[in-house]
């Protein structure tokens, strides 16, 4: 006997007939004797389209409203599959995130869980209640409903198996678990079955959606067994190992290959060359809670230099506005922004003792005439800003220029 919480996806739940699978797939694992808790997302495409509709009503929804409407989505799916095994049987309890008392900081669309009061979750359990519970929201220290951040119902998932101390934490979804690189842009992209959380979290942060970078963090911090899986099929999916385990020694320097579309970037042209300049350029950007992935400053005659940096798609408006102030302050001599981007990498704990990963990368993008627009590196990868138009050809040469591919 078990405590096992299992998370489904968007796609795990979109209509009412995977309602009634995921159901008999929570109730299989009950029978046994098992204690059940569920996560659940939104239907898949009710969060995009509860955005769009918060976009008609005005050009800059506020913040605290635009995520009491998001939670909806998994208010539904939640009672949804309450009533499903109700119906069934089964004695289920459907609880939002701040009846499973997830308290979260108050950072509306992107807020970090703080604490889970697992009392109520374990209460329920001991009286042997299937526990279903809404992903992706919680509620800040003053009561306001929080969410988590795109694909953060994964996050829900790992904190609240490690708040209520479960023996497993399987997320169910569309594939069969973690890839070399995203299965639906490359066909010869192959499962893992195991893979450390420290690359996962870096595939994760690099834009393989497959799981919220949080909920990986709260894997490593708090000890939690996860599995990725299927809710399609039996497979056994990926495993995350924490901590050092038996690596395989033929393995491939290059683990896996991940792309995103998340980021724009910004360009400010012939700023002055001095110090305490990119101090100018940054502190507004942070005070505005804006991250900054990758910096390039280019060395310039004359005493001036053009600096390009990245920022999250959602937050390119306002770090332009902010930049176009800054840029008459310290008098550059303009503005550029290009959300047209993509930023392609690759990783692996491999990579720490191996040169030349770059100069393969670069070659294999050459080769098929991708222009590399920056560059960043880290000791487990290696990323490229390219055209955004390029992103899905560039993981697919990649994988093949790093022998990944599938037989
Ligand atoms: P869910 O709604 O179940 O949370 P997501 O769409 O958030 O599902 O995540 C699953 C998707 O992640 C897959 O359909 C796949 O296209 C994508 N993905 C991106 N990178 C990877 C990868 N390396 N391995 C597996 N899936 C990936
Ligand atoms: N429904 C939310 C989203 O679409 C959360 C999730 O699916 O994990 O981002
Ligand atoms: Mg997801």
């Amino acid at each position: 006997m078990a405590l096992i919480v299992q998370k489904y996806g968007g796609t795990s739940v979109a209509n009412p007939e995977r309602i009634r699978n995921v159901a008999k797939r929570v109730a299989k694992e009950f029978d046994k004797g098992n204690d059940m808790v569920v996560i659940l997302s939104a239907m898949a495409g009710v969060t995009d389209s509860l955005l769009r509709l918060a976009a008609e009503m005005a050009e800059t929804p506020d913040r605290r409203e635009v995520d009491v409407l998001l939670a909806t989505g998994e208010q539904t799916t939640a009672s949804l599959l309450a009533i499903t095994l109700k119906n069934m049987g089964y004695p289920a309890i459907s609880l939002l995130g701040f009846q499973a008392e997830v308290v979260t900081d108050c950072n509306y669309s992107n807020a970090r869980i703080v604490d889970i009061g697992a009392n109520r979750i374990k209460t329920l359990i001991e009286k042997r209640n299937i526990v279903v519970i809404a992903g992706f929201q919680g509620c800040d220290a003053d009561g306001n409903i929080t969410t988590l951040g795109r694909g953060g119902s994964d996050t829900s998932a790992v904190a609240i198996a490690a708040a209520i101390k479960a023996d497993k934490c399987e997320i169910f979804t569309d594939v069969d678990g973690v890839y070399t690189a995203d299965p639906n842009v490359c066909s010869k992209a192959r499962k893992i079955d195991k893979i450390s959380c420290e690359e996962m979290l870096e595939m994760a942060s690099l834009g393989a959606k497959v799981l919220h970078l949080r909920s990986v963090e709260f894997a490593l911090k708090h000890n939690v067994l996860v599995y990725v899986r299927s809710s399609f099929n039996e497979e056994e999916g990926t495993m995350l190992v924490n901590g050092s385990h038996d690596y395989d020694m033929e393995r491939p320097v290059v683990s896996g290959i991940t792309y995103s579309k998340s980021d724009a970037r910004i360009t400010l042209k012939k700023v002055p060359d001095q110090p305490g300049i990119a101090a100018k350029i940054f502190t507004p950007i942070s005070e505005a809670n804006i991250n900054v992935d990758m910096i390039i400053q280019n060395t310039r005659a004359g005493g001036q230099t053009d600096l390009t940096f990245t920022v999250p798609k959602t937050e390119f408006k306002r770090a332009l506005e902010i930049e176009r102030k800054v840029a008459e302050e310290i008098k550059a001599e303009a503005v550029w922004g290009d959300e047209h981007i993509a930023k392609v990498s690759v990783t692996g704990i491999g990579m720490k003792s191996h040169s030349g990963v770059a100069t393969k990368m670069f070659s294999a993008l050459a080769a098929e005439n991708i222009n590399i627009i920056m560059i960043s590196t880290s000791e487990i990868r290696i990323s490229c800003v390219v055209e955004q138009k390029n992103a899905e050809l560039a993981v697919r040469v990649l994988h093949t220029a790093f022998g990944l591919d599938k037989e």
